[in-house]
């Protein structure tokens, strides 16, 4: 708007210059809850779409009110929400946002969420396939999967 500012320094931590970037995805202040509520709202919608498109809940609530079960299943689909999956082998990073089973159709799709800055899509897309290996394979063992993977993009070929 052409007006002198004092400083271009971020209004909320005072730290670092406050461009798109960093308010988006860089603030220390707001990094602890707003991100976090983010990132926790925008697995919720994907939960409550996989749970109605799988037939376990009636209506798809907003997400504000919406609150996931930590496990939700019927006879064709197990959705685990934020939950520690046991496994017989003991496993590193076993807590995914959403683990996604399909039992009839013996396939899987570990679902983890980032809202990274453009540039760092790429960073956090490996980060995620990589962290999660070694659940992959004790899950496709221990339900005697056809197919697992970790779920990064949303197609129409896919149930997720
Ligand atoms: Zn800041």
């Amino acid at each position: 708007m052409k007006q002198a500012i004092a400083t271009d320094l971020c209004r909320v931590c005072n730290l670092k210059p406050e461009t798109i970037q960093h308010i988006t995805t860089a603030c220390s202040v707001i990094a602890p809850k707003e991100y976090l509520n983010r990132h926790n709202d925008v697995a919720k919608i994907v939960h409550s779409h996989l749970c109605h498109k799988s037939h376990l809940i009636k209506e798809i609530p907003p997400y504000y009110k919406y609150n996931p079960s930590s496990v939700i299943e019927n006879e064709s689909t197990k959705i685990y929400w934020d939950t520690l999956i046991v496994t017989d082998k003991q496993i590193l990073h076993n807590k995914p946002d959403i683990l996604y089973i399909n039992k009839t159709g013996k396939y899987a799709f570990v679902i983890d969420f980032a809202v990274p800055a453009d540039s760092n899509i790429i960073n956090a897309y490996t980060a995620k396939v990589t962290k999660y290996q070694d659940l992959l394979y004790e899950l496709k063992r221990i339900y005697d999967l056809k197919k697992i993977e970790v779920c990064h993009r949303f197609s129409r070929k896919t149930t997720c």
